[in-house]
């Protein structure tokens, strides 16, 4: 996709409550969506294009149902107790929730209200679309750095830019925000000793980073593109070996972070 990115899927608030929004899916997971076991929402729409993009299936507004936030709330309350026995809580995830910040904010909000522990997975490419209100109801987000080269990082997002991310993650640090940076492994394409450098910089530069999690590359989303008529780019591509994520797991505890 190129150019701007695409107006927001979302429909308008009829009431406080009712404010809703296109959901793809919902699922629990555990250790992976942040602490502990989690009730997730994924959100359709996604402005990016990332090459090794596991889940082309939420690229598009029309391939989330409309969902109102009191739906949400509703089954995340059904797992209440088992998520937080769990040390858990709920995450909104995406494709990109910041494409819908009204839904977002108000979903994370009630779930916060609820005493559940809040976590909000994102590129941090439309972080400017989140308020104050929505960060106060976050207890921690998510946050992709795709590359720590601008050029990087539009070769693997196909449209972004980083200078957006980089601004939220910063604005995150300055108000005392919790962040888990992301960092997606690629042979070739984001394994560069420079480019990890880059990242590794500006992770240890931003006060509330709590973990960096390395993520490998892997195929495991390549029978969707297939489904959807789509050519996966990275079809080619090998997942990292042992010796490549201990080198760049390197690069980043090398600064004092904390590496998972
Ligand atoms: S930001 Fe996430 S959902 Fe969007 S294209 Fe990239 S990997 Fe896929």
């Amino acid at each position: 996709m190129n150019g701007r990115p695409p107006a927001p899927p979302e429909v308008a608030p009829a009431a406080p409550g009712c404010v809703a929004g296109a959901v793809h899916s919902w699922d629990t997971s555990v250790g992976v969506d942040g602490p502990g076991t989690r009730f997730v929402v994924f959100l359709a729409g996604c402005p990016l294009r990332c090459r090794y993009c596991h889940s082309p299936d939420t690229w598009y507004g029309r391939s989330g149902r409309r969902r109102t936030v009191d739906e949400m709330v509703t089954l995340a309350t059904r797992y209440r107790r088992f998520i937080q026995v769990a040390g858990g809580g709920v995450t909104v995830s995406g494709g990109e929730p910041l494409l819908q910040p009204a839904f977002t904010g108000e979903l994370l909000r009630r779930c916060h209200d609820l005493g559940l522990h809040t976590a909000l997975d994102t590129s941090g490419f439309l972080g400017v679309r989140a308020d104050d209100a929505l960060l106060d109801a976050t207890d921690l987000v998510l946050l992709d750095v795709k590359a720590g080269n601008p050029q990087t990082y539009r070769r693997v997002t196909g449209t972004g830019r980083l200078a957006p991310t980089l601004r939220f993650a910063q604005r995150l640090a300055d108000r005392g925000t919790p962040m888990w940076i992301r960092y997606v492994l690629v042979p070739g394409l984001t394994d560069a000793v420079d480019e990890v450098e880059r990242v590794a910089d500006i992770a240890a530069g931003l006060a509330t980073v709590q973990r960096v999690e390395v993520l490998p590359f892997h195929r495991l989303g390549a029978h969707k593109y297939a489904e959807l008529g789509l050519t996966f780019p990275l079809a080619d591509t090998e997942p990292p070996d042992a010796d490549l994520l201990a080198r760049v797991r390197g690069q980043f505890t090398a600064r004092g972070l904390t590496v998972t």
